[in-house]
C-alpha cells in the first residue's frame, strides 16, 4: 500500500520535473500512443505540413554558399517549435526539427550535404551562450549527428564578438552588424574540408554567409547550410 502511493507520488514529481517526458512540447496535450515521441499525432502532422518540397532543395543563398538545404518552412508548428527551443529553452523541441532536416539529408543522394566532412554549429558569443545555457544550433547538430552518423566538430569556429540581433535590420546592416564577428578557433579541422553549417533560422542567411566568409579564407573546401527553417 505504502510502496504503491510512493511510486505515485513519484511519478507524479517526475512528471512535475520532466513534463517533455510525457506531453507534446507544442500543444502540452498528454502523449498516449506509442508513436508519439515529442508531439502529440495532430502536431506532428501540423509539423509534417510545414516540410519543404524534396524538389524545392537545395536552394542557391550566396556564391559562398551554393548550396542551401533546410528541414521546413518557418510557418506554424515548425515555426512554434524553433521559436521554444530558442527562447524558452525546451532543448526536446530541436528532436522533432533535426529529424526533418535528417530527412533531407537523406534525400540528398548526389549533393553537397551528403559529402559533408562535419556539421558546424553557427557558434553564439560565449556571453549568448551562458544567457540561453545552450547553443540551440549545437543541440540541433547533436541530434543529426545521431541520426546521420556525420560527426559534429563545435569548436572549429567562434564568435568573437557579440552583435546586436539581425531582426530589423536590412541586409547591409546585416552586414555591418557581423563584421569580425567569426574566427576559425581550429584550422586543421577546417583546411580542405566540405563544411555543412546548421543553424535554426536561415532568413537572408547573412550570418551563414559571414561564417562561410572566414571558413574559405581558411582553407575550406566547400561549405553548404542546412537550417530547421527557412524563412
Ligand atoms: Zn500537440
Amino acid at each position: 500500500m505504502m510502496t504503491a502511493l510512493l511510486r505515485k507520488s513519484l511519478a507524479a514529481l517526475a512528471s512535475l520535473c520532466y513534463p517533455q517526458n510525457n506531453c507534446c512540447h507544442l500543444c502540452s496535450q498528454p502523449l498516449r500512443t506509442l508513436g508519439e515521441q515529442w508531439l502529440c499525432e495532430p502536431c506532428q502532422k501540423a509539423l509534417d505540413e510545414a516540410a519543404l518540397d524534396p524538389g524545392e532543395q537545395p536552394f542557391f543563398l550566396h556564391e559562398l554558399i551554393p548550396c542551401s538545404y533546410a528541414g521546413f518552412a518557418h510557418e506554424g508548428a515548425a515555426k512554434e517549435l524553433a521559436q521554444a527551443l530558442k527562447y524558452n529553452g525546451d532543448r526536446f523541441c530541436a528532436l522533432p526539427l533535426a529529424q526533418g532536416m535528417a530527412t533531407v539529408f537523406a534525400l540528398d543522394c548526389a549533393g553537397s550535404l551528403r559529402k559533408s566532412d562535419f556539421f558546424l554549429p553557427i557558434p553564439l558569443h560565449p556571453s549568448r551562450e551562458r544567457m540561453r545555457g545552450f547553443n540551440q544550433a549545437e543541440t540541433l547538430c547533436q541530434s543529426l549527428s545521431y541520426h546521420t552518423g556525420l560527426p559534429v566538430i563545435p569548436t572549429a569556429l567562434r564568435r568573437v564578438r557579440a552583435t546586436r540581433p539581425q531582426v530589423g535590420l536590412d541586409s547591409a546592416q546585416r552586414r555591418n552588424n557581423l563584421h569580425g564577428a567569426f574566427e576559425v578557433a581550429d584550422i586543421q579541422a577546417v583546411y580542405g574540408k566540405r563544411i555543412a553549417l546548421v543553424d535554426d533560422v536561415c532568413t537572408t542567411g547573412s550570418t551563414a554567409v559571414a561564417c562561410a566568409q572566414v571558413l574559405k579564407a581558411f582553407g575550406a573546401k566547400e561549405v553548404c547550410l542546412l537550417t530547421a527553417c527557412k524563412a
